[in-house]
């Protein structure tokens, strides 16, 4: 580890919470250079959907390197693009009667954020862009602005102007809060500028694992309808299937105007796309641009997990199934230590939450001694105060409750420490 402390940057962030060094991985295992392995309840913050190495992925990707297929080309026409178009087409949008143009940016989630945020203001001229609160849309300028998270806003001293908050579905406890946002937007002495877009996450997933009810998405839609606002989904860490259905806004019935899609869209390689509706796309030739639009070998990696996996509903049904055993499993653990905890369970598909309400710290005690149990789970939520839960989409039911053990013995051990610490003291 000491290579990472003399030469690595101080920024370090999950080495610190999984301090060991990897080495290879399959599936929803990881194994480190002692041969330990660990079960992965985090999958790449939803990068890794179809699990490290999916064999799929690997065969395609060997074969396409030893084939001398292209491997960068900027955003000019290629094979693996061309079959990538096609196959997202015919599996993803036909089937769902979605018609929207796509756009390639930069390979990172927020690179598609700036885009959708630019393409919102230049199609509507106006600047501001209303975000909910603790919604996480990444660290670029732009993103940065629409983030509510603190722990990134609060040391980034940049102009983070031209947006403005709302409140969550679930902010004010029961209250609905697009009474609130609609109020603003119909008074035009609200101090609030009519928005080009809103953008947010249909479950916020650094903000908490923050579900939006099918009620709250369908009401937002119907306001931003009638006041001419465009509604920018972003997909990033819980579409792909995270949800069940292949985009997490599909349960509501809504059709975003923009959608950004990254993570497990390039089948765990960098790739990030935007799809908008078609009237939106007033873009020049050339008008935005970026050296890695259009990452080849993630076009390779991502026809294949949609040809495997999106061709039939096998694997929204396994999810659900999945989610199932995930819901149940820590709803009996919340259960289980009511009478001294507070904890709240939530989420949809396969992304969880496990929220200790009554101490803010212990989430990330728990998440150190999962660890201990060979157990890789992190911490989300403004105080790192939620355990959460993204295990691959392909994890076997097998490992999922192997893994769930493990959580419960943590959990266990850590309280048992606890109180152990207390008797201590006095
Ligand atoms: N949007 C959402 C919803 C995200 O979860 C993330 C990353 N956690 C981003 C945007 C930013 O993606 P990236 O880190 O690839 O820039």
């Amino acid at each position: 580890m000491r290579i990472f402390e003399n030469l690595e940057s101080e920024v370090r962030g999950y080495i610190r919470s999984f301090p060991t060094i990897f080495r290879t991985a399959k599936g929803a295992i990881l194994t480190d250079e002692q041969d330990e392995e660990y079960i992965d309840f985090f999958a790449g913050a939803g990068t890794l959907n179809y699990g490290h190495n999916n064999d799929y992925v690997q065969e395609a990707l060997i074969d396409y390197l030893k084939s001398d297929g292209i491997v960068h080309g900027l955003d000019m026409a290629t094979t693996a693009k061309k079959e990538f178009i096609q196959t997202f087409q015919d599996t993803i949008l036909k089937p769902r009667n979605l018609e929207y143009k796509l756009q390639f940016t930069g390979p990172t989630g927020t690179n598609a954020v700036e885009t959708a945020l630019k393409l919102a203001r230049l199609v509507k001229g106006r600047s501001n862009i209303v975000a909910f609160t603790n919604g996480y849309h990444g660290l670029s300028q732009g993103s940065l602005a629409v983030t509510g998270n603190n722990e990134y806003r609060d040391e980034s001293y940049i102009s983070r102007t031209n947006a403005t908050f709302m409140p969550f579905d679930g902010y004010f406890g029961d209250m609905n809060t697009l009474k609130y946002f609609r109020k603003f937007i119909e008074d035009g002495s609200s101090g609030v500028d009519l928005p080009a877009a809103v953008i947010l996450e249909t479950i916020q997933g650094e903000g908490g694992i923050n579900v939006a009810s099918k009620e709250w998405l369908q009401e937002l839609e119907s306001i931003c309808k009638e006041f001419d606002i465009l509604i920018i989904i972003d997909d990033i860490q819980v579409g792909n299937g995270r949800s069940g259905e292949f985009f997490s806004f599909e349960f509501a019935g809504i059709t975003p105007d923009i959608v950004t899609l990254s993570k497990s869209i390039g089948g765990g390689l960098p790739m990030a796309l935007l799809l908008f509706k078609a009237d939106l796309d007033q873009w020049k030739p050339g008008e935005h641009t970026g050296t890695f639009r259009g990452n080849n070998l993630a076009f390779v990696a991502s026809r294949v997990t949609l040809e495997n996996y999106w061709q039939n509903d096998d694997l929204t049904n396994a999810v659900f199934y999945k989610e199932n055993i995930l819901k149940n499993r820590l709803e009996k653990i919340a259960k289980k230590y009511e009478d001294e905890y507070t904890i709240v369970v939530r989420g949809r598909g396969l992304a969880y939450g496990f929220e200790v309400k009554n101490d803010k710290s212990i989430a990330g005690q728990i998440s150190e001694y999962a660890f201990k149990e060979n157990l890789i789970c992190e911490t989300c939520g403004s105080d790192g105060q939620v355990v959460k839960f993204l295990p691959p989409l392909t994890i076997s039911e097998d490992l999922l409750v192997e893994g769930l053990d493990r959580f419960e013995t943590a959990i266990e051990k850590l309280f048992l420490d606890k109180k152990q610490k207390l008797s201590e003291e006095f």
